[in-house]
């Protein structure tokens, strides 16, 4: 059978490196900015890479590979970096609106480990530093966002700029469990500080709240005072969706690990891979403990027009 669309692009895609078992692999991107529906809370998104090493076990981004005709676990193994994203980028710009919310990093970490070498983000980012009224915001998993502070600062200056760290547990095991290749929950507090002090709107986002795993009041809260305590100026949380290509490998795990929670979860997930309504009033309570807001801050430029927007928080 011939394949088509991005399957194709992904046949195509010249193999850049190989390392660990993981290969990465250059892709033609016709595009860098991708629309969204009017039920997201920004309006367009940038992922400069297709797959991510970080692993996580819950990820619901693994469908993406299938649509490559690929298996869900490739996902963490087959990266491909999209070509020319900074000249896609600068051609694209145009059909962004300045209020529009442009979010980097909604289905794959823009600071996974292949960024070290390839740097899509940062090119994507050069291409920021020289626009003015922008609204740009970022997540990511990784302390790596710090080799591009003097850049994130540079655009703050000028911008509307928040990053959000994803921060599931605190507790170091389960990181490792669910999240096998992230940088530790202590390395992302660090960074989430760092930017912090560099003047840059920074906040936590605990998904996926994980049923029995990562949902107990006690731990989030620990989680969202010590954000906080780190500079976080909001906390958000939604439970696990757990997509079909996501249960083939967060199941076993649960299987291996946790084999109490098995058939909790195959209940709860039986009908749709979304819960109900889940955790919005208990991380309600929690924020409002730490006087935390829900999320970044709002597109008021002519409010921080020339100030470090840290300093102007709140402005929902
Ligand atoms: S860091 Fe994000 S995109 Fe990467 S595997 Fe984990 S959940 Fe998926």
């Amino acid at each position: 059978m011939a394949l088509a669309g991005i399957a194709r692009l992904a046949s195509e895609s010249e193999l850049l490196e190989a390392k660990r078992g993981v290969q990465y692999f250059e892709m033609a991107a016709r595009s860098i900015l991708n629309r969204t529906s009017p039920r997201m809370p920004f309006q367009w998104t940038i992922n400069p890479y297709r797959g991510c090493e970080l692993g996580c076990k819950y990820c619901f981004a693994r469908y993406t590979h299938e649509f490559m005709e690929m298996d869900a676990s490739d996902f963490e193994d087959k990266i491909y970096a999209k070509s020319a994203a900074a000249q896609l980028l600068r051609r694209e710009l145009g059909r962004v609106e300045r209020k529009e919310h442009i979010a980097i990093g909604t289905a794959t970490d823009p600071y996974q480990p292949a960024e070290r070498w390839f740097g899509r983000t940062r090119s994507i980012l050069e291409v920021f530093v020289r626009e003015r009224g922008r609204r740009l915001g970022i997540t990511t998993k990784s302390d790596l966002i710090l080799r591009d502070l003097e850049l994130l600062r540079e655009i703050a200056r000028g911008n509307v700029l928040h990053v959000n760290f994803t921060i599931t547990t605190l507790d170091e095991k389960t990181a490792r469990l669910l999240e096998p290749r992230a940088p530790r929950p202590a390395l992302r507090l660090a960074a989430l500080r760092k930017l912090d002090e560099a003047g840059i709107a920074v906040g936590v986002f605990a998904n996926p709240v994980m049923p029995g795993l990562t949902d107990g009041e006690r731990q989030l809260d620990r989680l969202a005072k010590t954000a906080r305590d780190a500079g976080a100026q909001w906390f958000g949380g939604a439970p696990l969706f757990l997509m079909p290509s996501a249960q083939k490998v967060f199941l076993p795990l649960l299987e291996r690990e946790f084999p109490e929670l098995v058939a909790r979860y195959r209940e709860l997930y039986a009908r749709s891979a979304f819960l109900d309504g889940g955790y919005k009033e208990l991380v309600a309570r929690i924020r409002e403990r730490y006087g935390l807001e829900a999320g970044p801050i709002g597109y008021r430029p002519e409010l921080w027009e020339g100030e470090e927007q840290g300093e102007l928080f709140p402005l929902q």
